[in-house]
């Protein structure tokens, strides 16, 4: 396995593959939800970590609320 450059999403604090996400500092899935970027399609392995963005499925308390606030 190829050791990718990981680093910490400045919003839900998660892990996260640097080539993965279209910005610097947000993990695909923050990126998303704030600013609409392409989701990743999130393949999770058995602890729960994406294999293609590197995500644990940490939300922030705001990103937590932004997707309560859509789902309504
Ligand atoms: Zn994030
Ligand atoms: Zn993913």
């Amino acid at each position: 396995m190829t050791r990718r450059a990981t680093v910490q999403c400045d919003e839900c604090g998660s892990p996260f593959f640097r080539d993965s996400s279209t910005m610097t500092g947000l993990c695909a899935e923050c990126a998303h939800v704030l600013y609409g970027y392409p989701p990743c399609v999130h393949a999770f392995d058995d602890v729960g970590v994406c294999n293609l963005c590197g995500w644990n499925q940490s939300r922030s308390t705001y990103i937590a609320t932004l997707l309560d606030e859509r789902a309504k």
